[in-house]
């Protein structure tokens, strides 16, 4: 073990939420019931959080959004749009969630912890830089990659998406930069209706947005299949001085809102190869932030394997199992069409 494990967490973050909606505080309040009666989290150090500053969020998002939040949550809250509420201390939860991540990464960045996992909400990954929808106001890893590239000195930035949807906003945030790699697994087609293999980047950009579309249905084996074969090889290729990761566990097996079928156990086996990258590649800087997942005992336990992993720990056997034992669709197709779009194809 290289160092202390971080996390971030405010009670806050509790305060964003609307009657009825997935994306809603029992989901933060099962992963820290969970995290304390299990002990681990005595075993981690708390990052002291911080709130965003309107130059932090600049980094990434336009004025305008910023005020809208702002001004909606400062009137008594609304919609942003359909499945995005903005409740009255949405803003100041926002700006804490960001601000969270921000403090983590400075804390990886300096040494003070060797990885951490940020349990904020509101999420952040389909945030773009001009609109807030799909659950996120700001798009919190965007923002620290962002702040990791112009203030911190660093030059590559790998950003890891296992939330079971695309993260547009992020993909957006970056598409013609290059100085971030951004990788994501998803189910297609399905919300927000980006991802498609070929959305590969431009200009500056061209190559460092790296799509797995993956039909319905794909479990444990197709997951550790596209990690396996594409992540590795394009994190290694590119070199990353840090990993960020955009964790939502609404690919797993009981989760309500999507059709994926992974494990506790297999986000696990994704974690454990992600740290084992870090530490291969960036002396085992990783920093993961919370996004979706709405199976509450599904997401505890999820983000508690996750923990474990970086932690070195072996799997806790969680109480949903392996799941349903159904052969998952080819994935052949995909993967081949991602390699070939990104020069990984052997011969
Ligand atoms: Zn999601």
């Amino acid at each position: 073990m290289a160092g202390p494990v971080g996390y971030v967490y405010d009670p806050l973050y509790l305060e964003h939420g609307a009657a009825g909606h997935p994306e809603n505080p029992a989901r933060l309040q099962a992963i820290m019931a969970h995290l304390e009666e299990s002990g681990l989290l005595a075993r981690l150090r708390r990052v002291e959080v911080r709130d965003a500053a309107p130059e932090d969020l600049a980094l990434v998002h336009g004025p305008e959004l910023v005020e809208a939040v702002r001004s909606m949550a400062a009137e008594g809250g609304g919609w942003q749009d359909a499945d995005t509420y903005v409740a009255p201390r949405s803003y100041e939860a926002a700006l804490r969630a960001a601000g969270g991540v921000l403090a983590a990464a400075d804390a990886v960045l300096d040494g003070a912890v060797s990885s951490a996992f940020c349990l904020v909400r509101p999420p952040g990954h389909h945030a773009t830089p001009e609109r807030a929808m799909g659950f996120c106001l700001f798009n919190n890893v965007a923002v620290a990659a962002a702040h990791a590239l112009e203030r911190r000195g660093l030059e590559r930035v790998a950003i890891v998406d296992f939330d079971v949807h695309h993260g547009n906003g992020t993909q957006d945030t970056f598409y013609r930069d290059g100085r971030v790699l951004y990788f994501s697994t998803h189910q297609y087609p399905f919300y927000p209706g980006s991802g498609y293999w070929a959305e590969t980047g431009e200009g500056p950009g061209a190559g460092a947005i790296v799509n797995v579309p993956l039909p319905r249905g794909c479990g444990d084996s197709e997951y550790l299949r596209a990690y396996g074969e594409v992540c590795a090889p394009v994190l290694r290729r590119f070199r990353p001085q840090i990993i960020l990761v955009s964790a939502g566990f609404d690919a797993h097996f009981a989760d309500p809102l999507a059709q994926m079928l992974v494990s506790t156990r297999g986000y696990y086996e994704i974690a454990t190869l992600l740290r084992d990258l870090a530490e291969e590649l960036c002396e085992g800087r990783i920093l993961y932030a919370l996004e979706g997942g709405y199976d509450l005992t599904a997401l505890a336990w999820s983000v508690r394997a996750c923990i474990d992993a970086l932690l070195g720990n072996p799997f806790a056997e969680d109480p949903l199992g392996a799941g349903p034992r159904v052969p998952g669709p080819s994935i052949d197709t995909i993967v081949d069409a991602v390699k070939r779009a990104h020069g990984l194809s052997e011969g």
